[in-house]
């Protein structure tokens, strides 16, 4: 994860053990995102949060992958990991939780929506946009819970959500668990009109998708001119940013500049432009 101050406010579960899952299913929903459907193994001691909760995603790069999975994630077991050769260690990335269902045809299912980025062919393509194209049904995967960042306060009166195409799932998450009433706007910027998604939103939040007309435009600043423009009413507003690393720093300094109390924003750097994970 790039810069964060996710240590400050997030909402981290207890039980942070790993989780065997297997693809159940996989499917391109729009034309940069993939959806991979996972259940089986421990699904039922998946714990759902809604928000934006996320989780490590261990990849596996062949069969002796899955045992080398840690079963937690600490600092030791981490810098274990790294001293596996690559050809056996589980690539590890962090995905978002996009819909979970207790009660799938085969037990709790979980979808994880995987941006398509680069091209597998020439290598521009990060390892696991690389497997949401290439992942069969069966392939075991390992998940490790990280809870929720998104954490308005109960006073909150506006809700600002803003994110490129890595952040959909977690708006999308935060949108469905929000009050009734919440009031605000969330603004979302894909790369084509076909990528905007069907999302559950309150009456009193509008939902904006932000088009990226040059396709070689680093992803985020479209949306970061538009965010710029939306005007901080409330007397008590939440602003969450989510995506590139450059969209969430310049979004926070504008948050700030216009008022926005520190601890009232959540930025959440989910990747670099040209920095693999
Ligand atoms: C808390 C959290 C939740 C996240 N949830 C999701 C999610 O639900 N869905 C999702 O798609 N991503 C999500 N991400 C982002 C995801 O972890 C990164 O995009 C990750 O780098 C992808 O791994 P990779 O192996 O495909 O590419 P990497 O090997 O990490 O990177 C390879 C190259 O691809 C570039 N790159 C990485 N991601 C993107 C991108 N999205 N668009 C364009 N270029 C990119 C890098 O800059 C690098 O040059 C989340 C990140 C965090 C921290």
């Amino acid at each position: 994860m790039a810069r964060t101050n996710a240590q400050a406010t997030r909402t981290k579960p207890a039980d942070t053990e790993l989780i065997l899952l297997e693809v159940l299913r996989s499917e391109r929903v729009t034309p940069h995102m993939t959806r991979v459907t996972l259940g089986g193994r421990d699904a039922a001691r998946f714990v759902p949060r809604g928000f934006d909760q996320w989780f490590r995603l261990f990849i596996p790069v062949g069969e002796a992958s899955v045992r080398r999975m840690p079963s937690k994630l600490t600092t030791v077991s981490y810098l274990r990991l790294l001293a596996v050769s690559r050809t056996e260690r589980p690539v590890l990335r962090n995905y978002t939780v996009r819909a979970h269902r207790a009660d799938g045809p085969h037990g709790p299912e979980l979808d994880v929506d995987l941006v398509v980025h680069g091209s597998a062919e020439d290598g521009t393509s990060g390892p696991a946009a690389t497997w949401a194209q290439t992942c069969a049904v069966g392939d075991v995967v390992g998940i490790i819970d990280e809870g929720c960042l998104y954490a308005a306060p109960d006073d909150t009166d506006q809700v600002l959500l803003v994110a490129d195409e890595s952040g959909l799932p977690a708006v999308a998450g935060v949108l469905a668990s929000l009050p009734r009433d919440a009031r605000g706007s969330a603004l979302v910027e894909v790369p084509s009109a076909e990528d905007a998604q069907e999302v559950d939103a309150p009456d009193g939040v509008e939902v904006r998708y932000v088009v990226r007309t040059d396709p070689h435009a680093v992803p985020g600043r479209a949306v970061l001119a538009a965010a710029r423009e939306v005007a901080v009413t409330g007397a008590a507003p939440y602003a969450w940013v989510a995506g590139e690393q450059g969209l969430v720093s310049e979004l926070r300094r504008h948050w700030v500049q216009v008022g926005v109390d520190k601890s009232r924003i959540c930025f959440t750097g989910y990747w670099k432009v040209g920095k693999a994970h």
